[in-house]
């Protein structure tokens, strides 16, 4: 079958960045189809314990940014309104962890992060795999995006103006393909993009069993001689094996198998009984080392595969859509300044390649060897420290992004704070529309005669704010990120270069 009516954008699967790449698209205006490859989205590995997913505060900002928070959060997770660590005095509250090694929240100095405003985005939040995905489809199929099921993308080919996609018995077209198929992505392999990085140590597992004797093993994470186990809850457990990453995907995992590596690992005789779920997965390491090559482009678990050690990787997929998402709109409608769409590259590669680096540094620490016991011994030191405790939950937090858009001012590349206006809306919910915002605290008429120059493209808003934090005037891209900002009388010359640096030449 054809479909001779291209679309602006196909997307290859419906996974949560998929989705929200389409969310993103569409409210821009674009015709999309999702194309997924899995004829129904239920898995059970989608679903609680192996469906957890810890959400970083980018991605808690971004999905209130989009009116998404309330449907994404489970039901006795809402998001606490009100100041986020230091509010509650509890003590030793677990607030994450670096490689198992715990920080705590009352260690933590937020009052070094002078651009960050309560709002109901808190600092972490926990969600389920499952409920993420329905309710990003939800969104989605609201909105107008059409998502096919059970076609998967086989096979491509690029010209100078389209995209031409064969999927199933059916073939498609579109102007621009996006790969966010995960990360044996048919799309990357496709289009030829190179993927680099570092190879596995170990394989790990995610299992459910049932024990004989299941006092045998310790609760929590323990490290042994010859690997790690965490047991979170009886019988739900994650372990690392440091085979080379040899066992995994090359046999089914058997309850035998299972009870041989738990053995091992735990150095106990452990029996198990039953295998109710397994999963395995690596610490290899790879990213690609384009995002882009004419007109397919990668984003999420796609463009970079890490160890699920620290949790990052769906808020690193979900990043790069909310990145993505405005630029290619613009470059589709004709409307984007130069280097536009290339900044995608240029500012989500950087953090990509941190957050692979962040996961191997958790690797050298669990290797099972006394060189990472001394080397823990030491982090385990440090992070109980203020400093420590402060810089691991900025880098666990996602709060130590910041794109390299100049430094002009402290807040420029940064995610914009969530202003609460003279009308009581916050800047989450003035975003929610997809444009950009220039935010005039002293309602400059020079300002305002600037910003409506560029009022197709960006709402300017003329207010005070219950707290400003100092500034005067910033300029907040579509997807919540401070493109630049001034204390002071603003130079006019350059709050205009900034405009047009992201939102193009003036009407
Ligand atoms: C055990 C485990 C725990 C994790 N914990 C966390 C955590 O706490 N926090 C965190 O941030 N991240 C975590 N992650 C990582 C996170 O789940 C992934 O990074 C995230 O799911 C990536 O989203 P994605 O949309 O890019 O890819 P995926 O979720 O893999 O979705 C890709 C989609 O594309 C489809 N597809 C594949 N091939 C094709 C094709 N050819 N055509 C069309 N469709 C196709 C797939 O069926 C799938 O639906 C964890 C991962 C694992 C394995």
């Amino acid at each position: 079958m054809h479909h001779p009516v291209p679309y602006d954008v196909i997307i290859a699967g419906a996974g949560p960045v998929g989705l929200l790449l389409a969310c993103e698209l569409r409210l821009a205006g674009l015709s999309v189809l999702v194309l997924e490859q899995a004829g129904t989205p239920d898995s059970q590995l989608k679903r609680l314990p192996f469906g957890m997913r810890g959400l970083s505060v980018p991605t808690i900002e971004a999905f209130d940014r989009r009116g998404l928070l309330d449907d994404i959060a489970m039901p006795q997770q809402k998001p606490s309104t009100g100041k986020d660590s230091q509010e509650k005095k509890e003590p030793r509250r677990q607030a994450g962890h670096f490689a198992g090694i715990a920080f705590d929240h009352d260690n933590i100095d937020s009052a070094r992060w002078p651009y960050r405003l309560p709002g109901p985005a808190g600092t972490n939040m926990a969600a389920e795999m499952e409920h993420i995905e329905i309710a990003l489809a939800a969104r989605a199929g609201a909105m107008g995006v059409e998502i096919r099921r059970g076609l998967g993308v086989e096979s491509l080919d690029q010209s100078d103006d389209g995209v031409t996609v064969r999927a199933g018995n059916e073939t498609f077209h579109a102007r621009w393909l996006v790969g966010c198929d995960g990360g044996r992505s048919t799309v990357r392999k496709a289009a030829g993009f190179e993927f680099t990085g570092t190879d596995p140590e170990f394989t790990g597992y995610s299992v459910e069993i049932e024990m004989a004797d299941p006092d045998t093993l310790g609760q929590g994470r323990i490290y042994t001689p010859t690997g790690m186990y965490f047991q979170s809850r009886p019988g739900t457990i994650a372990m690392v094996e440091f085979d080379g990453g040899a066992f995994h995907r090359s046999q089914p995992v058997t309850p035998e198998h299972v009870q041989a590596v738990l053995r091992r690992i735990s150095g106990t005789d452990v029996t198990v009984t039953a295998l109710k779920l397994a999963t395995t997965w690596t610490d290899r390491a790879y990213q690609a080392t384009a995002y882009r090559k004419g007109r397919v482009l990668l984003a999420g678990d796609a463009a970079h595969i890490h160890s699920p050690l620290g949790g990052q990787g769906l808020n690193l997929g979900l990043g790069d859509a909310m990145n993505l998402g405005w630029k290619l709109a613009a470059t589709i409608r004709g409307d984007a300044p130069a280097g536009l769409l290339d900044s995608y590259f240029g500012e989500r590669h950087p953090v990509g390649a941190q957050v692979l680096d962040w996961s191997r540094a958790q690797v050298a620490l669990m290797r099972p060897s006394p060189n990472s016991r001394a080397l823990e011994a030491i982090i385990r030191d440090l992070i109980a420290t203020r400093d420590g405790a402060t810089y691991f939950a900025e880098r666990v937090w996602g709060i130590s992004v910041r794109y390299d858009l100049g430094r002009s001012h402290p807040l420029t590349g940064r995610s914009a704070p969530d202003f609460e206006l003279a009308d009581g809306t916050r800047l989450g919910e003035r975003l929610r529309n997809g444009r950009g915002l220039f935010l005039d605290f002293d309602a400059s008429p020079a300002l305002q005669a600037l910003a409506s120059r560029w009022s197709g493209r960006m709402t300017y808003i003329a207010s005070n704010a219950r707290e400003r934090l100092g500034l005067s005037a910033l300029l907040v891209r579509p997807d919540g990120f401070a493109a630049w900002a001034t204390d002071g009388e603003p130079d006019m010359e350059g709050a205009a270069q900034a405009v047009s640096r992201w939102f193009g030449k003036p009407e």
